[in-house]
């Protein structure tokens, strides 16, 4: 029997978050945002000055071991990452964790540890849940699945406009440049790869509004 899990996955800045957040407020469900599990540990392992850019899963192995990752409700009735204990807000959105965390990602030792905790939220009935692989690895067994795509100028510029990710001075340029470095990273890594699922239905977002893409999104699950 297909899992009640809504999954949404795609590349870097395709929309999917804002979209993922607001089909999950329209139909009064959880929203489960994975990259912020993959941008904590990041954010962790920097603190504790690890050199990310030559890292392995022998030297993320003790790291994960002092990692509590949880989703607590949080005031806005979404559920929100605890990283030991604390939200770590626009820290786990810098321009270091967003350079580095797709090397973290690749780690299989990462995933792994990941696993069991995203697999867990099933138990909160129908949940929106968004990342890479949630229809691939995650919920392979997902009743919806969807893959939103944009062109990289669009990312680009949506990134910008959006939020704090692009380092000063950034241009469209360099940001689409940054994304398709992460992209490549992601599609290319060997355990759970960014990919679209064969069921999966594909949603090019470019020239579209945010209400359009959910209007889309709610035609199927209505
Ligand atoms: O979605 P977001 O941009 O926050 O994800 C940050 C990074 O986390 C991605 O670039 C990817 O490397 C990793 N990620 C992943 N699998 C997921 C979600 C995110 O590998 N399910």
């Amino acid at each position: 029997m297909a899992v009640n899990v809504i999954a949404i996955d795609g590349p870097a800045a395709s929309g999917k978050s804002t979209i993922a957040g607001l089909v999950a407020e329209r139909l009064g469900v959880p929203y489960i945002n994975t990259g912020n599990m993959y941008r904590a540990v990041t954010f962790y392992a920097i603190q504790q000055g690890l050199n990310l850019a030559a890292c392995s899963e022998e030297k993320l192995s003790p790291v994960l071991e002092h990692i509590k990752l949880d989703y607590v409700k949080a005031a806005s009735g979404q559920y929100e990452i605890k990283l030991n204990g604390e939200f770590p807000g626009a820290e786990i959105r810098s321009p270091e964790v967003v350079s580095l965390v797709s090397l973290v990602a690749a780690l299989p030792n990462v995933r792994t540890w990941l696993i069991d905790k995203q697999r867990e939220f099933a138990r909160l009935g129908r949940i929106v849940m968004e990342g890479r692989d949630i229809g691939t690895v995650i919920f392979p067994d997902a009743q919806y699945k969807f893959f939103l795509t944009a062109t990289p100028e669009e990312r680009a510029r949506r990134r910008l406009a959006q939020d704090g990710e692009a380092p000063d001075g950034a241009t469209v340029e360099s940001v689409a440049k940054a994304i398709a470095e992460r992209d490549l990273l992601d599609s290319t890594r060997k355990t759970a790869p960014l990919k679209k699922a064969d069921d999966a239905i594909l949603i090019d977002t470019s020239g579209m509004s945010i209400e359009q893409v959910i209007e889309h999104i709610l035609r199927y699950i209505k």
